[in-house]
């Protein structure tokens, strides 16, 4: 069965519905219908503070300048994430989104030296890391290449997105659905509105929330549950007023008794959230530790959200394509969900694009990407947890002992026993993230390097000591975060 996509309909207007919404106006321009439809009294999630660095490619593919957008959502620089007491309670390493120099062409040698005491921190080879240490930024160089992110408000960059859809041609239908009209083949007709109004589509991108009116509703597509390795169901998210002039360049995630705690620095707040475990911790008890946590005036009452970490088993299904919290949620440790949202949305148009009929291999090839995709970031959080020396209440007791995905056991033991850093097709993160993760959790290669015997340390020592150097003086002339924030919003 081919599928025709002159009327797209978008179901929801959070930031999975209005990304959507201006990828399609803007790649189909004028050859396709698109109308977006939201319930503004059932409103959006609008807690995705913190992005992944391809957030910036999708802003340039849509046209949308960076002064502006960080002018529209209170935005702020983020060169990657502090993780503290992940390790053991008192110890932090950063995931910036930089690189670490050839550490002699191998990890192995770095690690062993770092394992014998010998090596200094990872991260004093990275340029992002080591602006994040002293809080500062600025734009990558030829000299200094790294990628960055930002922090912002969801609320607002839905908002931003809509208005600029609409300019472009996008409708918008304001109404809650209260049913959904389907089609002799089992596909999607049309939602219907509780004012009586029909929306009617070839095509139907469900992007309604947790929801998922959709798919995981009127289709009934199964769930896919990760919450035997990712036991976090529920947030308490709660935004304070901006304290002091400093703003750290990167966002902070705490390990707690029984999950762990945000801070992202927003240009007029600051995002605070504790992601918890509720078999581990009762939500009330999570919500003083969060509010003992804030350093400054809270905004806001504490929200709670709810959650089921895992995905829909098929990502489109007929003529309806979720995308966002409606197809699934990993957590959000590695602020990877509006990516996720950004790599479905990218799968979708290279379709779209493609100027032919869509079929079932098209529907299959997206599904088994998509699947493939959460089963890789899945791996790459649970990594955070599952390496912890903490023992200290059953949360981490369970996190440390539980029975690992396949495909993470495997490049576990590949790095644990021979050094390699294994990559599978269709990677969230690539070998450097994890490597970070590895050496922040100390995690490291029982083998030998074999050019271990050929290099004298002091010479691989002094070429780390070199480099390290080099980093130091170049990020010293660089400007504090709130600085350069300024600089570019001026
Ligand atoms: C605790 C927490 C922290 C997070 N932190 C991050 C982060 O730091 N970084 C990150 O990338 N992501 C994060 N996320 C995920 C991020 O919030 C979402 O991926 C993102 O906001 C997209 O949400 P969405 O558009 O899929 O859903 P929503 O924002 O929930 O939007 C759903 C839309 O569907 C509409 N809708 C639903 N039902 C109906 C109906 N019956 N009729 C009409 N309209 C309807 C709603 O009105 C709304 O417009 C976090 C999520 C949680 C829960």
């Amino acid at each position: 069965m081919t599928q025709k996509f002159d009327r797209i309909v978008v179901v929801g207007g959070g930031s999975a519905g209005w990304m959507t919404a201006m990828a399609l106006v803007t790649g189909l321009k004028g050859r396709v219908n698109v109308e977006v439809v939201e319930s503004e009294e059932i409103g959006i999630v609008g807690v995705g503070e913190a992005t992944f660095p391809s957030i910036r490619h999708y802003n340039q593919l849509v046209g949308i300048d960076e002064t502006e957008f960080l002018r529209a959502t209170n935005g702020t620089y983020k060169l990657g994430i502090r993780f503290c007491d992940w390790l053991e309670v008192g110890r932090d390493y950063f995931h910036t989104f930089g690189h670490f120099g050839n550490l002699f062409g191998s990890q192995t040698l770095w690690a062993q030296y770092r394992r014998m005491g010998l090596a200094e921190p990872l991260g004093l080879q990275c340029v992002p890391t080591v602006m994040a240490m002293q809080g500062r930024f600025a734009l990558p160089s030829e000299q200094d290449q790294f990628k960055y992110a930002y922090h912002f408000d969801a609320v607002r960059y839905a908002a931003f997105l809509r208005q600029l859809a609409m300019q472009r041609g996008a409708r918008h239908t304001q109404g809650r659905i209260v049913d959904v009209v389907r089609r002799a083949d089992g596909g999607v007709a049309a939602v219907q509105l509780d004012d009586g109004r029909r929306v009617e589509g070839d095509i139907f991108v469900d992007c309604s929330g947790f929801r998922s009116l959709l798919l995981g509703g009127a289709l009934q597509e199964p769930f896919v549950d990760f919450s035997h390795w990712l036991p976090v169901d529920g947030a308490w998210a709660c935004p304070t007023e901006r304290v002091g002039e400093e703003l750290a360049p990167y966002t902070q995630a705490t390990a707690l008794e029984g999950g762990w705690a945000w801070r992202i620095p927003l240009q007029n707040r600051t995002g605070h959230g504790h992601v918890f475990a509720s078999r581990f911790i009762d939500p009330e008890r999570a919500r003083e530790q969060l509010l003992a946590r804030l350093d400054g005036k809270p905004v806001a009452e504490p929200r709670l959200l709810r959650f089921t970490t895992g995905h829909r088993q098929r990502f489109w299904v007929n003529n309806v394509i979720a995308i966002g919290l409606s197809s699934g949620f990993l957590e959000p440790l590695e602020s990877t969900s509006i990516y996720l949202i950004q790599d479905g949305i990218s799968r979708l148009m290279t379709m779209l694009t493609a100027g032919r009929p869509l079929d079932e291999n098209d529907r299959a090839l997206f599904n088994d990407g998509s699947v493939r995709r959460f089963a890789r970031i899945r791996d790459f959080i649970i990594l955070h947890y599952c390496l912890t020396r903490r023992r200290d209440s059953e949360l981490w007791r369970h996190v440390a002992t539980m029975e690992l995905p396949e495909t993470l056991a495997f490049r576990m033991e590949l790095w644990r026993r021979y050094g390699v850093l294994h990559e599978y097709d269709e990677e969230g993160f690539d070998a450097t993230s994890w490597l970070a993760i590895h050496a922040g959790m100390e995690h490291w290669p029982e083998r030998n390097d074999p050019v271990f015997a050929e290099i004298p340390p002091e010479r691989a020592l002094q070429a780390l000591q070199g480099r390290r150097n080099a980093i130091a003086a170049s990020v010293a002339r660089m400007p504090l975060h709130h600085q350069m924030l300024g600089q570019v919003l001026r």
